[in-house]
């Protein structure tokens, strides 16, 4: 689905933006939210690419638009306009929600993550993380301050210990889960149908593995399942994402069951 380019956005309250965002499902879940709680609210998905989340937050802000979630690629810009973040936030080098009279920014990604593993019942313990990208980042730093015994591994291996080096955690060239009870898939690879190749044996026989992405086949998942290890995707991190959103735009407890229903298929 096309999304419209910022400078041609049709008013509404909320939105998500990036580039390219014509997939997202936020939409759906956050209207539907808002249906739930009896609140008059439109939100959108609108295209804005890399270099101008300002101009364009100035611009929705003036058309009515009350707050955004950011995506991809435009969550460090978000987290270098933000005029204030919480603690927490400030850690994670990017922000994915604005809120646009302040332009106080925040990020729901850490604690989402860490939401649904509570949840699953993951208690502090080793962790593998693939990738070194943004959501690598994310999910490395909110499990570190977790008390999470965190190594990251990367297909280039030079971005994983520069990151790794810059949040503080282990780096390891092996792609290992031995001695791990958790594994996170932090990489864009489903989307190109490959996957990180993760040598499972050893793992705790209560390992969960864990993949940020959604509604996408997910190599990584089917062979964690193929080697007995607890599976989740990252479509009940999104819901989760998407509810400590809107409870920190507007102050109330998220329909978070009628959210999953929306993205449910
Ligand atoms: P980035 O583009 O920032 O990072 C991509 C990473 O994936 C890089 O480390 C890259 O390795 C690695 N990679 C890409 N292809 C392969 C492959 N075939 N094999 C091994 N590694 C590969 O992506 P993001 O951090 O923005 O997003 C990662 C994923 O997380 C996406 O699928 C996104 O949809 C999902 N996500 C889900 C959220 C949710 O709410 N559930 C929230 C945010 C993100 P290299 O450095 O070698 O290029």
């Amino acid at each position: 689905m096309n999304a419209p380019h910022w400078r041609d956005a049709s008013p509404a309250d909320y939105a998500v933006v990036g580039d390219p965002i014509g997939h997202s499902w936020s939409p759906l879940m956050q209207n539907a939210a808002f249906r739930a709680l009896g609140l008059e609210l439109r939100y959108s998905a609108i295209r804005v690419p890399a270099g101008e989340l300002a101009e364009a937050a100035t611009h929705l802000r003036a058309a009515g638009f009350r707050g955004l979630n950011v995506t991809v690629p435009l969550k460090e810009e978000a987290f270098a306009l933000a005029s204030e973040l919480d603690a927490e936030s400030s850690r994670y080098g990017a922000a994915n929600v604005l809120e646009l009279e302040t332009l106080r920014g925040h990020n729901t990604d850490g604690p989402a993550f860490m939401n649904v593993l509570r949840r699953l019942g993951v208690e502090p313990c080793r962790a593998l993380v693939l990738g070194a990208g943004g959501t690598a980042r994310t999910l490395a730093v909110a499990l570190g301050l977790a008390g999470f015994e965190v190594a990251i591994h990367n297909r280039t291996p030079q971005k994983a210990a520069r990151l790794s080096a810059e949040i503080g955690v282990r780096h390891t060239l092996q792609a290992s889960a031995r001695g791990c009870s958790l594994v996170v898939d932090a990489t864009s690879s489903s989307l190109t149908g490959g996957g990180p190749l993760v040598e499972w044996s050893g793992a705790s026989p209560d390992a969960l593995a864990f993949a940020a992405a959604y509604g996408v086949p997910s190599r990584f998942l089917e062979a964690a399942a193929a080697a007995g290890l607890r599976t989740q995707d990252g479509a009940e991190m999104l819901v989760e994402q998407g509810a400590l959103s809107l409870e920190w735009w507007l102050g109330v407890e998220a329909p978070r069951e009628a959210m999953r229903e929306a993205i449910r298929r």
